[in-house]
């Protein structure tokens, strides 16, 4: 469903993706680790184009983007790009101004005109999906920062990607909010959401990958399950990030 072959990501004379190969299957969900600064964030806002690569290609399902000698990708593709990808960031990244009801039924509005009782029945459906049905009327200051992310999930979920993206969406989170968030992910992996997640939660990453990639300096070190990578790594450098780690 998602492949992505040989993508070059330079900032200035930095190269952050150094030729990153990965495929992904409908209903899989592959998480992302390494070290901080390996591009692990660069690589997800690569999926819709947050970061537009300099060279090589992406796909994801019918819509093929080839960034080799292309000057500039057509707005088309891009916008058919976003549509198909829902991204759920470190910081929440809510409307301030709008109630969680507004900031759910916002994207389903201005991005794929659905009428607004229609897109309210899927924002309240969504918002009782993550457990959030009493905090609709409310604004997002007014809800913990657990509460915030899992509005930025329903938020996402509510154009329907193809596939979500997932950038450390627990890393500005108080400990004991961290589950919540965990298990609504979780949930979505049951019931066959696709999934791209960067993630620093190893236990979680464990749980709930299919594929996990180990990155390290713009190149991926380790690819595989989680057994794979976490409990059997090949390379002396992916064991030691390991090591670090526990
Ligand atoms: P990770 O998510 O693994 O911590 P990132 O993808 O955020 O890594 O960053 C990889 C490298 O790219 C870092 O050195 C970072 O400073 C740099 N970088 C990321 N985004 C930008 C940007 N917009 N401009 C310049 N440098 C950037």
């Amino acid at each position: 469903m998602i492949e992505i072959q040989d993508l070059h990501k330079s900032f200035g004379s930095l190269e952050v993706l150094k030729g990153i190969n990965l495929k992904l299957e409908h209903g899989k969900v592959l998480v992302i680790i390494g070290p901080s600064g390996s591009g692990k964030t660069t690589l997800l806002r690569c999926f819709n184009l947050l970061e537009v690569p300099d060279r090589g290609s992406i796909v994801l399902s019918d819509t093929k983007l080839d960034f080799t000698n292309v000057k500039k990708v057509p707005q088309n593709s891009v916008l058919e790009l976003r549509r198909k990808t829902g991204m759920v960031f470190q910081s929440y990244n809510l409307f301030p101004h709008m109630t969680v009801l507004g900031n759910v039924m916002e994207g389903q509005i201005t991005v794929q005109k659905l009428p607004k009782e229609d897109a309210r029945k899927r924002a309240l459906a969504l918002l009782d999906k993550v457990g959030l049905s009493e905090k609709a009327d409310s604004y997002p200051h007014q809800l913990s920062g657990g509460q915030q992310q899992r509005v930025g999930i329903a938020r996402a979920m509510a154009v329907e990607p193809e596939v979500l993206l997932f950038d450390e969406p627990t890393s500005a989170l108080d400990p004991e909010l961290v589950g919540d968030v965990l298990k609504v992910i979780k949930q979505l992996a049951a019931e066959g959401m696709t999934m791209v997640i960067v993630t620093h939660e190893m236990k979680f990453a464990a749980d709930v990958a299919d594929t996990i990639i180990l990155m390290d300096n713009g190149l991926i070190l380790e690819q595989g399950t989680p057994q794979e990578v976490l409990v059997h790594p090949k390379s002396p450098r992916a064991r030691q990030f390991l090591n670090r780690l526990s």
